[in-house]
């Protein structure tokens, strides 16, 4: 059985007090090993092994050093594709087929993407004229922010941590990671990777366990972080900020979404089908940017829905390892329990349950995971709460539309503001709707389709900051003004 350990200062290390808990496998409930909870001692210890690396070796590498040093990184989680794709498809339950084209590379991706745009980047440089005509000169110069901490979710593991800790290392930074309790794995794999290729101890860290009163909470109130950069849950997003408050820490937030998408009677619906599809139901519809909620011209409504449910009758749900299966379980029976509460919900709030709603035969094998039928409703209002809430799960509510200002307005009509997709072979109608949109990324005719250079977050309570290219510099240095006076 697997021992998920916290990785302090380069090295494995378990808790002072003894206390793990379960790690278990969504696709049939097994246990796959148990992991360390961290008390206020471990998360202690992280943070000061951060803090003190920060005046070490790593230090002294110039931006070229670093950009070599994380491109290595890169490197060697391609040479242990396998290992991280075994360890991120048993955590999470999703198919190899999915984890091999996404997860992993894009995982590896990170490290380099962010290094080398970050290198390329200029400073700003001002000259100001003086009463005695000799002038001034201002020159920007950014330093690294200090110990960041990373608070990371279960949906996408390795990629959206990585996300995190590439930039930040990049900028000269020092992190001390805190994983999803649900998924382990891969972060702590990564610290072996950290050590092979000779990233100085106490530069990447982790430690494991739950949000409050746990890891999580004594990680983002621990005094000594300078940063904390977070992925999850809107209300998690909340009880971080009240945390970062103390001290002034920044924060940079990627939170919940309920994202639109508006398909035009002008579309190319093959396209449109193919993006929907993916946008609601890849990974079991644990993606933030996913779609929950599709706005269909009303010309094309009644084909649209036809098409969409032969889709999801297409869906083939299986092991990780079936290399037919595109379809696995939710992360937990838990989460589950919350996706399957919305279900029963959606019929008590009347929708007409098009195609899925239950919880599906999977065999005496399977059945104790966390299977989920994919699900799509129609006929639901729009102050229903199935409507409003982030499920996310494999489900999607698809309602008509009959005009571009209508459905703006319905589109915009929500507290999130993460993501939207736009059907329609009108360029100049796609670009007017989506400067219309209120939320970070729009896709027109594509859906997550990502050019690690570009700006990424939300708007409205789908996150605060840009991560992403040079976005993430304003995060993760801290920009000094050096005026020398001539
Ligand atoms: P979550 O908020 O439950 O947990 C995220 C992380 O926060 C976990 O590591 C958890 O242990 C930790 N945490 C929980 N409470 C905490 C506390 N009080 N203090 C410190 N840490 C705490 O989210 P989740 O269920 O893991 O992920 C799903 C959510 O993430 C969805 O809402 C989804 O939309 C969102 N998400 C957003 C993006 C994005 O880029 N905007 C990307 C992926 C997921």
């Amino acid at each position: 059985m697997k021992e998920y350990k916290h990785f302090i200062n380069g090295q494995y290390v378990t808790s002072q007090s003894g206390k793990t808990f379960e790690n278990r496998c969504p696709v049939d409930n097994s246990l796959l090993g148990i992991i360390h909870e961290a008390g206020e001692a471990e998360v202690d210890a992280a943070v000061k092994a951060a803090k003190a690396a920060l005046k070490g070796p790593w230090s002294q590498l110039t931006q070229a050093q670093r950009t070599t040093l994380l491109n290595r990184v890169a490197d060697r989680i391609n040479e242990r594709f396998d290992e991280f794709l075994q360890a991120e498809c048993l955590d999470t339950g999703k198919p190899h087929s999915i984890a091999s084209h996404i997860d992993i590379p894009r995982g590896a991706a990170n490290f380099k993407a962010f290094s080398e745009t970050l290198a390329n980047h200029p400073t700003e440089s001002f000259r100001l004229d003086t009463p005695d005509g000799k002038g001034a000169a201002n020159v920007g110069h950014r330093t690294p922010k200090g110990v960041i901490a990373v608070i990371s979710p279960w949906n996408l593991p390795l990629l959206l941590m990585t996300w995190k800790v590439g930039p930040a290392m990049a900028c000269g930074n020092t992190v001390v990671v805190k994983p999803s309790e649900e998924t382990p794995a891969t972060t702590t794999l990564l610290g072996d990777v950290m050590n092979e290729c000779g990233v100085p101890p106490g530069v990447f860290n982790v430690v494991h366990g739950f949000g409050a009163n746990s890891a999580g909470e004594f990680l983002t109130t621990h005094p000594l972080v300078d940063a904390i950069t977070f992925t999850g849950e809107t209300s998690t997003g909340e009880a971080i900020m009240k945390a970062a408050s103390v001290g002034l820490r920044n924060i940079s937030m990627e939170c919940g979404g309920k994202n639109p998408a508006i398909v035009f009677a002008d579309c190319d619906l093959d396209k449109a089908i193919e993006g929907t599809m993916r946008s609601a139901f890849v990974n079991c519809g644990q993606v933030c940017l996913g779609t929950e909620r599709v706005y269909v011209e009303r010309p094309i409504y009644d084909k649209f829905v036809k098409r969409l449910k032969k889709g999801v009758e297409q869906l083939k749900l299986g092991r990780p390892e079936d290399e037919a299966a595109n379809f696995g379980p939710l992360v937990s029976l838990e989460h589950r329990e919350k996706v399957f509460s919305y279900y029963k919900l959606a019929v008590t709030e009347g929708a007409t349950v098009e195609i899925g709603g239950g919880i599906p035969d999977m065999g005496r094998e399977l059945n104790d995971g966390a299977w989920i039928e994919p699900t799509i409703w129609t006929g639901l209002a729009d102050d229903s709460r199935v409507v409003r809430e982030e499920i996310f799960g494999p489900c999607c509510h698809i309602r008509p539309f009959d005009s571009e200002e209508e459905v703006v307005e319905l589109a915009n009509d929500t507290n999130y503001g993460l993501a939207a997709t736009i059907w329609s072979e009108n360029s100049a109608r796609g670009i007017r709707v989506a400067e219309q949109m209120e939320t970070g990324l729009i896709w027109i005719n594509s859906w997550f389709l990502r050019d690690l250079r570009t700006a990424f977050g939300g708007a409205k309570q789908s996150g605060i900051g840009r991560e992403g290219g040079v976005h993430g510099l304003e995060f993760y240095t801290e920009l000094k003004n050096i005026c020398i006076k001539l």
